[in-house]
């Protein structure tokens, strides 16, 4: 039997419970190419090539890493409440241990 453990809080989940797959696309929009100037007929697809040729392997890996990702997260039903409240990691301060003392 397959069990699945929460990605955040890594307990493992019972066969019955419910689990959130979180999915996380991680894009970065291309910049639209210069419109200032129609009669440009530089070649882009020649300089992009061109561009590649003289990255390393490891600065093209990275390259396609930045260029986008998809993610994924097992959630228990607690961490999935918590994360749909601040998917971008904002939680409040006394989530980090901050004390009256
Ligand atoms: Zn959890």
């Amino acid at each position: 039997m397959i069990h699945f453990s929460c990605d955040r809080c890594k307990r493992v989940l019972d066969a019955d419970e419910t689990r959130y797959l979180v999915r996380v696309e991680v894009t970065m929009p291309l910049e639209p190419l210069d419109g200032d100037d129609p009669e440009d007929d530089r070649d882009h697809l020649a300089e992009i090539h061109n561009m590649l040729e003289r990255l390393s392997d490891e600065e093209a890996a990275s390259l396609s890493e930045d260029a986008g990702r998809l993610l994924r997260f097992d959630l228990c039903r607690e961490c999935y409440k918590k994360f749909i409240q601040f998917p971008v990691g904002r939680e409040p301060a006394e989530q980090f241990g901050f004390s009256e003392n």
